[in-house]
Order: structure tokens, then sequence, then C-alpha cells
């Protein structure tokens, strides 16, 4: 499904209001917020709760069943790449199928930076990085790796 840029901002906005649902309770992860999206219609959301249950992925991705390959992702931060307290988000994206992914920000954790981003690319699924950064800096700046703030790679 092709969408228009106003339709992206659309939902990626609505991905930052999911975000900022999170705090206080999801510190020290910062507060993320994704959207799924099938036919224009946001058909689940999520945010990052306390550390060791959802990330925004996960909790979206729990409230759908079947294939994803029609449904778009929107989510506020590059999807994590490694199983920590939790399963990578990255990869779950990777085993639902997903259609597509939009990030507003690269993740500057070292974990991270890119490499979750790589996970879905290598699994032949299209990501474009740089979807209203600017507003996901102003919201996640200060949550992200303390002080690293301004290694985020900036993309179009
Ligand atoms: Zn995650």
């Amino acid at each position: 499904m092709t969408y228009s840029q106003t339709e992206l901002e659309h939902f990626m906005t609505a991905a930052l209001a999911e975000g900022r649902k999170a705090l206080p309770a999801c510190f020290p992860n910062p507060p993320v917020g994704c959207v799924l999206v099938r036919e224009r219609e946001i058909i689940a959301r999520g945010y990052t709760h306390p550390p060791g249950q959802f990330h925004a992925e996960a909790m979206a991705l729990s409230q759908i069943a079947g294939s994803l390959k029609d449904v778009t992702a929107f989510v506020t931060l590059e999807p994590c790449a490694f199983h920590g307290r939790t399963p990578s988000c990255a990869r779950a994206l990777v085993q639902r199928g997903i259609g597509e992914v939009f990030a507003a920000l690269i993740d500057p954790h070292p974990k991270n930076r890119g490499r979750g981003i790589h996970i879905l690319q290598d699994a032949g699924i299209p990501v474009r990085v740089g979807l209203l950064q600017e507003e996901a800096e102003r919201d996640m700046g200060r949550y992200l790796i303390n002080g690293k703030f301004n290694t985020i790679r900036r993309q179009k």
C-alpha cells in the first residue's frame, strides 16, 4: 500500500501519541510508540511498558493474528535488534512477516545503531527512517542513551 506524505505523517503522529503514554513507567527504557496500519486504518497500537514487559512493537503485534504482509508498522524508534529482557522487536516484526516499516529515529544505543534496521532489510522488508524525526527527538531524545543524543544518525 502506498501512502501519501500526509498520511504517513498522520500515522507517525499517532505512534508518537502512543509513545507519550509510556512515561514514567517505561523508564529507563525510551518511551517508544507504535501503530500498525492496514489499508489506511490503524489496527493495533502499542507503547513501551515497564522493563521486562512489552516493548511498543510487541504490544501492537500481540493485538493481531495472521499474516501482516499488507500491514505497515510506524515506530518512533528503530526496533531493537537484541534479546535483552524481552525478545528483539526487529526479529519479531520479521517473524510476523510485516510488510513495511517506518521508523522516526535510529536508536543510538550501542546494541542497536542501525542493527534493527538491517535485520528488517536483510529479511527483504522495506524500511524508511526519518519520518517526523524532529518530533521523535523532542519526545525521546533525553531518554536515549544519556548524552549521546547527538550521535543519532540523520537520514532522509
Ligand atoms: Zn524492542
